[in-house]
């Protein structure tokens, strides 16, 4: 349920108010927008007597929300989440470029393409140290060798990692990074979504391979109801009979997750079509339909790459990619 309250209340009479409502049991979020403040009750309503409340003097309406969820609900949040790293700023009006290998394969490498990227404008650098791999035979990754290539890189840089977590074990080893990614793989962990509910780090999550947009949203529910609401989605593509490409970019998520919630919605173009040459104008679609940033697949030997090399741009047109997005921003922005 949400209770909208009328422009100018008091805080003394907000707080009573809230007070009331969290004796009947209930947890409230607060959302003081520039013109209304809403309160989100979470928990049983059915002892909220909605006449009663509406007819109060400082409230304007009540609602009740029908949708399982709640934190991530933009009926919550009126406004846009602006999620910030640092200095960068997604969401909002805020647009990001994350770029790098799909894999930290060497201190040299993510060093040269950290560089690379952040020349090009890239905000943040991507780069797997611990690699879901569909073959067990197949490089899984550096590791805790990776995490600590990349901290040389942002050294280097100036910037923030965005990396995958796959295990609740190695938390430890992530409490220097940027930005936790939760794989497609993963978007259905509940365990390890909880437990970064319960860290103040930034979350990248992404869609599963074959999971639904409510699906997607109640896996960020996991995160926000533990009390981390510093939450991207990342729309990757699905599952579908597409026969060409990896995945089928579902391009319609990202208006309908703005719809849905005030979430930050990043795209990336790079797993969801597997092949370099269909990464930008993927890219540039997603950037002309809202999305709020990308994360792109950039390799400076792509032929050797250890991972994800078909889908991978080199820096070079990484930079022509980022001036064509700059391009779009300006026009629709
Ligand atoms: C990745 O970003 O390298 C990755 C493995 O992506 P996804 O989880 O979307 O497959
Ligand atoms: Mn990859």
């Amino acid at each position: 349920m949400i209770v909208v309250l009328k422009h100018g209340v008091s805080d003394e009479k907000k707080a009573q108010l809230i007070a009331w409502l969290e004796a009947l049991g209930l947890k409230i979020h607060i959302s003081n927008g520039e013109f209304q403040t809403v309160l989100g009750l979470i928990g049983d309503t059915t002892s909220v007597d909605i006449d009663l409340v509406e007819s109060l003097e400082i409230v304007d309406s009540v609602k009740r929300v029908t949708e399982p969820f709640k934190c991530c609900n933009r009926k919550f949040h009126p406004d846009d989440m602006i999620v910030e790293i640092g200095d960068v700023k997604v969401g909002g009006g805020n647009f990001v470029m994350i770029a790098g290998p799909c894999s930290v394969e060497s201190e040299e490498q993510i060093v040269a393409v950290a560089k690379a990227v952040k020349a090009a404008g890239a905000k943040m650098m991507r780069g797997g140290a611990f690699k879901p791999r569909t073959s067990p035979y197949d490089f899984a990754g550096l590791k805790a060798t990776g995490l600590e290539y990349l901290k040389i890189a942002r050294q280097e840089t100036g910037l923030p990692i965005v990396t995958e977590l796959m295990n609740i074990m190695d938390l430890p080893l992530f409490e220097d990074v940027d930005v936790i990614q939760v794989g497609a793989r993963n978007m259905q962990n509940f365990d390890l979504l909880r437990e970064l509910g319960r860290m103040n780090k930034p979350i990248l999550l992404k869609r599963g391979l074959a999971n639904t947009l409510k699906e997607l949203l109640m896996s960020a529910e996991y995160i926000m109801a533990n009390g981390n609401e510093r939450v991207m989605l990342c729309e990757r593509g699905i599952r579908t009979f597409s026969d060409y490409t990896r995945n089928t970019l579902d391009l319609a998520a990202v208006p309908m997750l703005h719809q849905l919630t005030h979430l930050p919605i990043i795209v990336d173009p790079s797993h969801a079509t597997g092949i370099a040459k269909l990464v930008p104008p993927m890219a540039m679609a997603a950037t002309a339909g809202g999305a709020d940033g990308l994360i792109i697949e950039v390799h400076n030997d792509p032929i050797h790459a250890l991972c994800d090399g078909a889908q991978s741009l080199r820096p070079e047109e990484f930079a022509e990619l980022a001036d064509k997005i700059r391009a779009i921003r300006g026009v629709i922005a």
